[in-house]
């Protein structure tokens, strides 16, 4: 943790030598001493302050100075740093003046100069400055925080990276927050640049506005290259198949890459709140899950690479080579494609133009709590929504869920539908679908197509979560793996047609249980083609898979 400061100001470089010298012999165990040979510089040097949220604690200004003396100073001072104890260094002749401060500007204390023996005419009265400000002293926060609007596609965009990849960080939403003082002095502070949120700053006093995932991952240390170029298995996307098989392929000797184009946890990651996870019988959050398997995987030496995206596969005799987005190339034995499905998107008028600015699909748990008594939609009618629902159901002041057939129970586990149930604030509305949003720069309402009376009903919201399946994003995989119509990758037996093997293979065994047309290439989770859509199939799957790289590699 950054020591406070103790500021000091003067002119005169002797004066202003020999006071800091002084105040650093006594102070400086426990505070910092920074000095500025002008209240301008001052003024500047507590604003740079301001934005890394450093503490200052004291702040000590000659009176007499050209441009702007010590009283005013210390005014524009109280402005950044209000509860900074205030005094001020005059000579005998000034008193009167230093008087008039104590009153106009609040100044705690003045000292004439020269203060010989410091130990008797400046430490004492420091001291008692130093404790009163301690008293009623809170530490600033001293993570990365990150200022916006919640109507920013922009800083939801941020928050999101940073959630998924577990980074702590403090959301200050400057306009819900606009009458906070301490917001105040800090948009003060970072002048007009203000203009260009979101910002987001780091503890060593970085500022990086409107960032990019590549940039954030840069920053906070994220590894997003190979450490080499080769590995006896490289999984491809990092939900709970990856994870898995990440985890046993490594236990088990295999050098192993895991990587994904966003963040370890995959849809999982997303899950509010699992409660049919073997062995957690009140149920754990997606994000919870994913911290303690991304650890699970490291302990045994997994290499993570997120944010990266995978774009190509091909083989070369033995190898199977995976191409990243970056341009760069990773070599394997084994490679285990485990990509899942992603959101389907809601095809009606102003969902894209609002999204993130009040439309979103799925939506982290982080957001549950920016809509405390205000009224949330859910679009859809399956798992997913249904804990969403109860997760928003804690803060907002009304949920309603959309859905388009005519009850909950045939898309939903009953264990979600007796919770919602049993839950006031959620209302479902059946027969219901989304046809329009509106809204100028963010969400404000929505249409909604009600097939049972034939109507349309515009109905006011503060944001929509949409929940409407998923489908698999594997294009990059055309041609080059079998895939069904829909995309999910078809294996083991799923490639025979008419008893025969698929096209191209070579070997003469049949493909192993989640290997795909391509020996060597496998595939488990919500990607392939007659999957189980559920964190435990996906885990399971995972293991297995690695068995069978075992036996695949033991023949290579
Ligand atoms: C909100 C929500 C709640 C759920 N709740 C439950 C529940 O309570 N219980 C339950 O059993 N199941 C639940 N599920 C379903 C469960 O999460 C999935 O079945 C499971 O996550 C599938 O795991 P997976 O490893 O196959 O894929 P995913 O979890 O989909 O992970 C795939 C990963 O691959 C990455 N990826 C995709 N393409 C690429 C590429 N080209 N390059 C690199 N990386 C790529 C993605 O970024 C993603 O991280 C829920 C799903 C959602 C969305």
């Amino acid at each position: 943790m950054a020591k406070p400061t103790l500021l000091t100001v003067d002119d005169d470089p002797n004066v202003l030598k020999a006071i800091e010298r002084d105040l650093r012999t006594r102070y400086g165990e426990n505070y910092r001493v920074l000095r500025a040979s002008s209240g301008d510089a001052g003024l500047q040097l507590l604003r740079e302050l301001k934005v890394r949220n450093d503490a200052v604690a004291l702040l000590l200004a000659d009176q007499r100075m050209p441009q702007m003396d010590g009283i005013g100073f210390l005014s524009e001072a109280r402005k950044v740093y209000p509860d900074a104890k205030r005094a001020l260094l005059t000579a005998y002749a000034d008193t009167s003046a230093a008087i008039n401060a104590i009153n106009d500007v609040n100044v705690h204390y003045f000292f004439l100069k020269p203060w010989d023996p410091p130990a008797q005419h400046l430490y004492p009265v420091i001291d008692d400055l130093l404790e009163d400000w301690t008293a009623s002293y809170r530490p600033p926060y001293e993570g990365i925080r990150v200022l916006g609007t919640r109507w920013s596609p922009a800083a939801y965009d941020v928050r999101d990276f940073l959630a998924r990849h577990q980074v702590p960080y403090q959301w200050i939403d400057v306009e819900l927050s606009a009458d906070d003082p301490e917001v105040k002095e800090l948009i003060a502070s970072i002048g007009d640049d203000v203009a260009h949120l979101p910002l987001t700053l780091f503890p060593d006093g970085t500022r990086m506005f409107h960032s990019s995932p590549a940039e954030l991952a840069e920053k906070i240390g994220l590894r997003t290259r190979a450490e080499t170029q080769f590995y006896d298995l490289a999984i491809v996307g990092g939900g709970p198949g990856g994870l898995a098989a990440a985890v046993y392929g490594a236990s088990e000797g295999l050098k192993t890459v895991m990587i994904d184009r966003e963040a370890p946890g995959g849809q999982a990651g997303l899950s509010s709140r699992i409660e049919n996870y073997l062995g957690f019988p009140s149920g754990l959050s997606g994000a919870d899950l994913a911290r303690r398997a991304v650890m699970q995987a490291q302990r045994f030496g997994v290499e993570i690479i997120a944010p990266q995206e995978v774009v190509g596969l091909r083989s070369e005799g033995p190898y199977r080579i995976l191409k990243l987005a970056n341009g760069s190339e990773i070599s394997c034995h084994a490679a285990l494609v485990a990509t899942g499905v992603q959101w389907r998107r809601l095809e009606v008028p102003g969902v894209d133009r609002l999204q993130g600015a009040g439309v979103y699909y799925g939506g982290g748990s982080q957001e549950a709590s920016s809509y405390k008594g205000e009224p949330v939609y859910v679009v859809g009618g399956a798992n997913s929504a249904g804990q969403a629902a109860l997760n928003f159901a804690h803060y907002a002041d009304k949920v309603v869920m959309l859905v388009r057939g005519d009850s909950l129970s045939t898309t939903m586990s009953r264990y979600l539908v007796d919770q919602i149930e049993k839950t006031p604030n959620i209302q479902v509305w059946t027969h219901a679908e989304v046809i329009e949003v509106h809204g100028a720069s963010h969400l404000e309402e929505v249409s909604v197509q009600c097939s049972d009376t034939n109507t349309v009903e515009r109905v006011p919201v503060s944001a929509m979560f949409i929940y409407i399946g998923a489908l698999p994003q594997t294009d990059w995989l055309n041609g080059i793996l079998e895939r069904d119509e829909l995309g999910f990758i078809l294996a083991g037996p799923y490639l025979r047609k008419d008893g025969k093997r698929p096209e191209g293979w070579t070997l003469d065994r049949e493909p192993f249980l989640l290997e795909t047309s391509v020996p060597g290439v496998f595939v488990v989770g919500d990607v392939r083609h007659g999957s189980i859509k559920r964190v435990a199939s996906a885990v399971g799957e995972g293991a297995i898979a690695v068995q069978f790289i075992h036996r695949y590699m033991a023949k290579v």
